[in-house]
């Protein structure tokens, strides 16, 4: 075996030895790959097809021995740490270059209490698995709505989805974690013991340890819901959005309709014809019968002249994976995100001259509405901010081809700027590499500070630091 140098990241000049390697492997249940073992290649890749990094050495641990194990192996030797849960988010940070990566994809059990509609869900989970489970008893999670999302990532930023509003967010459901701290520790964060960290991971990220457990409240939601998609055509969007502003703010917890302008996808209830066409799109869920949640809806089925409709009771398992195929795997992605205050008329006019410049056929506008439970809890219950905030406006610029990398970030960036006068913070998920600044903006100036005090405590030498970074204060 061959000696690697781990630390490229931070010039470091330690080189494993091959004893060293070896003594890691034989204390290792999971597998431990190295650049050019079989499975080294895929184990690397993350949603993101813009990253492209080369991680040292890839851990993929089987249980939380293993994930002890590796990071008392990165620490002593001081090897940047990258832990991957789902592999989803937009900046990469689940993957490093030199240094460890810690994939937690093999640690995929739910297990189901029905008694107490609790669910224990391992952190390299992803949130379909935890549906199928949960979905055997009519129960689910609050959670996201594309069903290849890591819940470890999404539960440590917030967590919001179709149920949210009624259910409140993903970390308002957690009833407690399991966490692997950077002095290689197992602690239980709950409402009972270690209660600041557990105040932490409720928003901050992956700043203060690894989670291997998770256990969550579950919702009564049934195997079906009333859900469907409204197409209105985007030559009407300004008068639309003038109307949905007002329309989303007015419905029960029970409904939530969202907004997304694009161009079509080649949905089977619209005429080919308008495939490919520039379109605003009204995805909903509501939790209750079918004919109140028809009476509800009424008004945007009536609204104008809509391109076309699919609606019905369809089954919870399908709808959460309904929206996979535009957010797959393997395409070119940079977000900008702000949460707003209001759509204004100037915000509308922003979002239709920039939906009017779409920089490729795979980018969308995403605005879903967030009011509801979340906004009942008290800000400085979580480290998750903003809760009361209505709208969030999601810039998801997509594409295929790296020549066009520069054009379809320089546009994001663009709208970001031209929409950040209207803004009010960020959800820590939705950002891309975008600095220490930016992190802040998802936080208050009082959360912040409690986060930084938080990782004094629980990695005092910021050796979590591949995620949206809050570093220690010494
Ligand atoms: C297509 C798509 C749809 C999305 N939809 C939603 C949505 O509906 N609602 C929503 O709220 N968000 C949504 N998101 C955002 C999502 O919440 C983030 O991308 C989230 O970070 C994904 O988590 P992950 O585990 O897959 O990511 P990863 O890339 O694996 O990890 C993200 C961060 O969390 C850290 N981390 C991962 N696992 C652990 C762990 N076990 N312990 C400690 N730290 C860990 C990583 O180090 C990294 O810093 C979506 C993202 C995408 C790409």
């Amino acid at each position: 075996m061959r000696n690697i140098k781990l630390n490229p990241a931070t010039n470091s000049n330690i080189l494993l030895d091959k004893d060293n390697i070896k003594d890691f492997k034989a204390i290792t249940r999971g597998e431990v790959m190295l650049p050019g073992d079989h499975g080294y290649e895929s184990a690397r890749k993350v949603w993101n097809a813009m990253i492209d990094r080369k991680p040292g050495l890839i851990v993929r641990c089987i249980g939380t021995h293993d994930v002890i194990q590796a990071v008392n192996f990165a620490r002593d030797n001081n090897l940047l740490v990258a832990v991957k849960g789902g592999g989803h988010n937009v900046a990469g940070n689940a993957v490093c270059d030199g240094g460890i990566m810690i994939d937690l994809s093999l640690m995929r059990s739910v297990r189901v209490n029905t008694t107490n509609k609790t669910v224990r869900v391992s952190g390299g989970c992803l949130l379909g698995d935890v549906d199928y489970e949960t979905q055997l008893h009519g129960l689910a999670v609050s959670a996201g709505i594309v069903s290849h999302t890591g819940v470890a990532g999404l539960t440590l930023g917030g967590g919001f989805g179709w149920i949210s509003r009624k259910y409140g967010l993903t970390v308002d459901n957690l009833i407690s974690a399991d966490v692997v701290t950077a002095e290689g520790k197992v602690l239980t964060a709950s409402r009972e013991e270690n209660t600041d960290l557990f105040w932490g991971i409720r928003g901050g990220g992956g700043n203060f340890g690894i989670i291997t457990s998770f256990k969550f409240k579950c919702a009564e939601i049934g195997t079906e819901v009333f859900s469907g998609m409204m197409i209105q055509p985007f030559e009407d969007a300004k008068k639309y959005i003038q109307f949905h502003r007002e329309y989303v703010r007015k419905l029960p917890d029970e409904m939530t309709v969202w907004m997304v302008v694009r161009h079509a996808p080649p949905l089977p209830f619209l005429p080919e014809r308008l495939h490919g066409r520039m379109v605003v799109a009204i995805p909903f869920v509501y939790l209750g019968d079918r004919t109140t949640g028809e009476e509800l809806i009424r008004p945007i089925r009536e609204f104008g002249h809509p391109h076309g409709e699919a609606m019905g009771m369809n089954p919870w398992l399908e709808w959460q994976a309904g929206f996979d195929g535009l957010g797959s795997h393997g395409a070119r992605n940079y977000w900008k995100s702000h949460h707003l205050e209001d759509l204004s008329d100037e915000v509308i006019d922003k979002i239709l001259e920039f939906a009017g410049k779409f920089p490729s056929p795979d980018c969308e506008i995403f605005i879903p509405h967030m009011q509801g439970a979340p906004s009942r809890v008290a800000e400085n219950e979580t480290a998750y901010t903003f809760r009361s905030t209505p709208y969030v406006l999601n810039i998801h610029t997509r594409w295929n081809d790296a020549a066009e990398d520069e054009k379809c970030i320089a546009w994001a960036r663009d709208f970001f700027e031209n929409t950040k006068p209207f803004a009010n913070g960020v959800y820590v998920n939705f950002i891309s590499e975008e600095g220490e600044a930016r992190v802040k903006e998802a936080y208050t100036h009082e959360t912040w500070g409690r986060l930084t005090q938080l990782k004094n405590r629980y990695d005092p030498t910021n050796l979590f630091r591949m995620n949206q970074n809050i570093k220690p204060s010494g």
